[in-house]
């Protein structure tokens, strides 16, 4: 039994990552910037609608038009899954269209179903904040982080011990200083509550991957006017060198390789079967 990875799309015009966490071909995806047309089109194109074929349940960092597409509205109120959000985003949830009978806000760590365990954990972005989750499963332990302006200590901590990591590397410095945005976007972007530079987001992987159970690490939301992915992979790669071979960047409009998650710890976490399983419905 393994879990899988696939990122769907990735950056400021739509983000989805599809997660298994067994070969039942049942997922969940971490945002839904992409139409439920553009997830089933992205899944086709990385050949993995075999080990994606019914959705379980979305999980959305937050409420931003390239993480939330609106077009899933119509989608869940004919094939209802859970809209899991941190507590703080429900009512701006309701309010951007996630059906009511499909919310699920929640805090801190809770279980999914008999298969996994989540955590939530707020990170700075704008006014409201973007949420990072971490997914434990048999077969290993995956972090999501993007759209967060710093990495304080509690997203350290609750990282530790993963196997795989995804997490944001925005923007170049000099390619951000240097670019025609307006000074107010600028100051947004890099000021704590927007987005992680290359070099933010290679510290942080390099204190994360000091654990030593990190095998794989996937670079998300490139900026497509202030970055490039050979200069974000040359900063992780001086930073992480041994995480190198294995790196993935994603793409903003085509679906990353399945990647498949192996723990390197010794014992696998287990799982309370004690929370309500979440319903599932077919992607249709
Ligand atoms: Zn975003």
């Amino acid at each position: 039994m393994s879990a899988q990875v696939c990122v769907l799309a990735s950056s400021s015009r739509g983000n989805a990552t599809a997660i298994s966490f067994d070969t039942s071909g049942r997922f969940i995806l971490v945002d839904a910037g992409l139409t439920p047309r553009g997830v089933r089109s992205a899944l086709s194109q990385a050949q993995a609608v075999g080990s994606f074929h019914t959705l379980r349940a979305i999980f959305l960092t937050h409420l931003d038009r390239d993480h939330w597409s609106p077009a899933w509205t119509r989608q869940l109120n004919r094939a209802p899954v859970p809209v899991v959000v941190r507590a703080e985003h429900a009512e701006m949830a309701l309010r951007l269209g996630v059906p009511k009978h499909c919310l699920r806000a929640v805090r801190g760590r809770f279980a999914l179903g008999e298969t996994a365990q989540a955590e939530a954990v707020e990170v700075p972005h704008d006014d409201v904040g973007s949420t990072a989750f971490r997914f434990d499963c048999e077969s290993g332990s995956i972090g999501h982080a993007t759209d967060l302006g710093a990495v304080e200590d509690c997203l350290i901590d609750a990282f530790n011990g993963l196997d795989l990591l995804s997490i944001e590397s925005n923007y170049d410095l000099a390619l951000q200083q240097a670019s025609s945005r307006p000074w107010f976007l600028k100051r947004r972007i890099m000021g704590g509550r927007g987005h992680l530079s290359n070099d933010e987001s290679a510290a942080a992987v390099a204190r994360l991957a000091a654990g030593g159970t990190i095998r794989q690490l996937v670079l998300l939301h490139l900026s497509i006017e202030c970055n490039r992915p050979a200069i974000a992979v040359e900063a992780m790669t001086a930073a992480v060198p041994a995480l190198a071979a294995t790196m993935v960047v994603s793409k903003p409009f085509e679906p990353s390789a399945v990647l498949r998650v192996r723990r390197m710890q010794e014992n696998a976490a287990t799982v309370p079967a004690d929370l309500a399983a979440l319903a599932s419905s077919p992607l249709r």
